[in-house]
């Protein structure tokens, strides 16, 4: 039978918790590797692998070749089957719920539209269902499941567990909600709630970068935008945990649009999805010639458009991607990261918004700045909000 992380006879002390750590870390290491890292001795450091073993909590998954025609060693990893985790994602207009390993690997997943009439009561209901239905068809035991990492679009509070009141939310009535009680109240385990970025970036950092960057900054545009920053290798947060504004309100143009955040030209008012959309609207109203049906713009509109050269969306488009771009090459000037990384709707639907935007970074930066763009966000949030709910247990 599996023990479990969470059980009360099962508790792991803080050297175990150090070291448990530094071999999810390095996926696959050593003994000498972990007593370079740890500087215990070594009668210290084997009675833990011997403890972290014997629990199940670490298993032997490979074997080091010694380059001095020394003794091969044998590598540790984490064992990621032993428990496992509940991640939630809440868009504005869609939700996903999903098992995964220990390792933020997803075993399994469900995405559910979020329509008019649904309540937080349904909500809930709904993934409760869910929960239970993929635990059977997995054969995991609710026991066996660690607790629920949730990333919901802001603003949010953290501290609260709230969502505040998402701008042009597709359900009814999530204004000030309180999902993180209603989570524990339902499935009486631990729940922790970030913003999609934060749990993007988190999931980014444990599934590519753990080895090869201490700062890096992540920055999510599709209907809304938001950024999430790495620093010293862990997620920078405000100590208030209310998540309001952020980089979507950086002013790109003093002389710009207003914005429903009272001031003019932010980022938001030209770079998202609806920034896009009604800017197009908007032009048509004032006559100018397009091939857009007015009716219902979809992105595919949108790119087909631009394909054809349509004028109205060609510049709709690249001003979009010129002030995103500056509020970027703004932001690496601030933060000076090792690597942006770059992703959400707009970046994985709209190549040509893409192009541009890569572009203008590469023409207004004059250092070798590191810009990736990233081509599934909603996976990298599961796995990041997995890392943050297993963080709970090690800390
Ligand atoms: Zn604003």
């Amino acid at each position: 039978m599996i023990k479990r992380l969470a059980s009360n006879d099962y508790i792991i002390g803080k050297k175990e918790k150090m070291v448990y750590n530094l071999i999810r870390r390095y996926k696959k290491i050593s003994r000498k590797e972990l007593l370079f890292h740890t500087k215990f001795k070594i009668a210290t450091l084997y009675r833990i692998i011997e403890n972290l073993l014997k629990q199940k909590l670490i298993k032997v998954s490979g074997i080091a070749e010694s380059s001095k025609g020394g003794r091969p060693s044998e590598l540790f990893s984490i064992n990621e089957a032993l428990n496992f985790i509940v991640c939630i994602v809440v868009y504005r207009e869609h939700f996903t719920i999903s098992i995964t390993d220990l390792n933020g690997y997803i075993l399994k997943s469900r995405y559910q539209k979020i329509t008019y009439d649904m309540t937080t009561e349904t909500f809930i209901d709904l993934v409760y269902s869910d929960y239970q239905n993929m635990i059977e068809c997995l054969q995991i035991d609710n026991d066996e499941v660690l607790g629920i990492g949730m990333a919901c679009v802001g603003p949010i509070d953290i501290e609260k567990g709230i969502v505040l009141n998402t701008y042009r939310f597709q359900g009814k009535g999530w204004i000030n909600a309180p999902l993180v009680q209603m989570l524990r109240n339902k499935f009486d385990k631990r729940v922790v709630m970030e913003n999609i970025a934060r749990g993007c970036i988190n999931g980014q950092y444990w599934l590519h970068y753990v080895h090869k960057y201490n700062t890096m900054a992540y920055v999510t545009i599709g209907k809304g935008i938001g950024a999430g920053l790495i620093s010293n290798g862990l997620v920078v947060r405000r100590k208030t945990g209310v998540v309001k504004k952020g980089i979507g309100h950086m002013i790109v143009d003093i002389d710009g649009k207003k914005c429903i955040c009272g001031n003019y030209g932010c980022i938001e008012t030209y770079s998202t999805i609806f920034a896009i959309k009604d800017q197009i609207l908007s032009e048509i109203k004032r006559g100018r010639q397009s091939s857009i049906n007015m009716d219902n713009i979809t992105i595919d509109d949108i790119n087909e458009a631009y394909e054809e050269g349509d004028d109205v969306v060609c510049r709709v488009v690249y001003d979009a991607a010129n002030y995103f771009a500056t509020g970027m090459v703004n932001y690496i000037n601030i933060v000076d990261v090792e690597i942006l990384l770059i992703g959400g709707k707009l970046i994985e639907t709209c190549p040509s918004f893409r192009d541009l935007v890569y572009k203008f970074i590469h023409e207004r930066t004059t250092d070798d700045i590191n810009v990736v763009f990233i081509d599934n966000e909603e996976n990298s949030v599961i796995s990041g909000m997995a890392m943050f709910l297993l963080d709970t247990y090690l800390s």
